[in-house]
């Protein structure tokens, strides 16, 4: 008969994008003493961290997120040395800024001094030269950040569950995680009518966080929506080229951004819906008036970019109250670290996955991640009223 292995150091529930990076570099340490759980197949299509592409910027209203993304760029560059592969496309950054948006362009500015990071102001003529693939009304400017880009994001899943394994990790996938109980050192987790025993827990279950979260007596503020994001099949998918069209985001609340050709043949583009939607009880299909409004903003915008639209995915987004992240120790459990994307993490995910790492193995980490905190007063229980209050609150750092 054969006998399974049933008890590790560390145990990571959710294999998503950032599940998938801490599994990774907690195996880097721990070898075959990490488990990772997932409840659906591996690189399955019902949560945040599917499709091509995600984009990467040092563009970020304060220091701390600009410093933390200067901090991911490293992990990145760490891990596809290690991977023997490259995930992160540097395309430049394009931010359009038109005259009436409500976001605070000094404040992005500004975090990108104090950092040291370099950026452009564009005025609409050498918007126009330096990009001509846009077509954009005068009273827009653009800022262009050279570093930014895209990070594979189906590519760097699976680098990091491949290597993972390769360091002696157990990746287990169609097996949902139904009970956790606190035992004599440490935790007994139930997943799949199997039961395992870990000394520690991660818990990067993204949209299904606070079913996770049940088993220690928490309920975090979070919300989920239902999104999308469009491929349209120009004639000129040339002139969409990484190396000729960087990645871009139109600088208002519920925001249009886009990508070059990367991983499908086709122009991508997307715009937030913010639809709220249970995760377990969710359609797939496309919303037809959102893929509408991309298809006419790119048509107008992007007219070579133009074209029949190739598809349109559905995914899901977690949002928190400030849109500050979550990665942080458990209150009470400071053996079980917690972190949520907050709309705008998978850039972050090796530099995540990795300061799970620290604050397991040495109960610290060298990153300032105190906006993260589970205690803030953000995260607090009734602040689940300021979806209802403020609608979606201030979503400039989406994407
Ligand atoms: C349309 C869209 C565009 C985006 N654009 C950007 C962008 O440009 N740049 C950027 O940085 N970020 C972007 N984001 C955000 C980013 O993709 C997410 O923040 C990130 O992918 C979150 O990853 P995650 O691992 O937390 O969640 P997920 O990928 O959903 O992973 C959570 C996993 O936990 C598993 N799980 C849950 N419960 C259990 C259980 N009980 N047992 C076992 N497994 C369980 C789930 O099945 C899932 O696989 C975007 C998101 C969307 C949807």
């Amino acid at each position: 008969m054969t006998s399974f292995k049933n008890s590790f150091t560390t145990i990571v529930i959710g294999l998503g994008g950032l599940g998938s990076a801490a599994a990774y570099w907690l195996s880097r340490e721990q070898g075959s003493e990490v488990l990772g759980i997932e409840q659906f197949a591996l690189g399955h299509e019902r949560g945040e961290s599917q499709d091509h592409s995600r984009i990467i910027r040092l563009t970020y209203h304060n220091e701390p997120y600009v410093r933390f993304a200067q901090a991911a760029y490293k992990t990145w560059a760490e891990m596809e040395e290690d991977a023997g592969e490259q995930v992160v496309v540097k395309t430049g950054e394009l931010n359009f800024w038109p005259d009436s948006t409500t976001l605070r362009e000094e404040d992005y500015n500004r975090a990108m001094a104090a950092c040291g990071v370099g950026f452009e102001r564009l005025d609409p003529v050498e918007l126009a030269r330096r990009f001509p693939q846009f077509r954009l009304p005068d009273e827009v400017h653009g800022i262009y950040q050279p570093d930014g880009g895209l990070v594979g994001a189906i590519k760097a899943n699976e680098a990091h569950r491949r290597m993972a394994r390769r360091n002696g990790a157990t990746l287990l996938d169609n097996m949902p995680v139904s009970g956790i109980r606190q035992i004599n050192g440490g935790y007994r987790v139930t997943a799949g009518g199997r039961e395992f025993e870990a000394q520690k827990l991660v818990i990067a279950a993204g949209p299904w966080t606070n079913t996770l979260l049940a088993h220690f007596g928490f309920r975090l503020p979070l919300r989920v929506t239902h999104e999308q994001v469009t491929y349209f099949n120009s004639p000129h998918l040339d002139e969409f080229r990484p190396d000729r069209f960087p990645v871009w985001i139109w600088m208002i609340l519920d925001n249009f951004y886009g990508f070059p050709v990367y991983g499908a043949e086709g122009v991508k583009v997307a715009k937030d819906r913010f639809a709220p939607v249970d995760p377990d009880n969710r359609s797939f299909e496309p919303d037809a008036k959102n893929e509408k409004e991309v298809s006419d903003f790119v048509a107008r915008h992007i007219p070579r970019g133009h074209g029949p639209v190739l598809y349109t995915r559905t995914c899901l987004l977690t949002h928190t109250p400030d849109v500050d992240f979550v990665l942080d120790r458990v209150p009470g459990h400071p053996d079980v670290v917690c972190t949520v994307g907050a709309t705008h993490a998978f850039k972050f995910a090796s530099v995540i996955g990795r300061t799970l790492t620290d604050l397991l193995q040495r109960g610290e980490t060298a990153h300032d991640i105190s906006l993260f905190r589970f205690d803030r007063s953000a995260l607090q229980p009734d602040a689940e009223r300021a979806f209802e209050i403020d609608g979606f609150g201030d979503f400039s750092q989406k994407a």
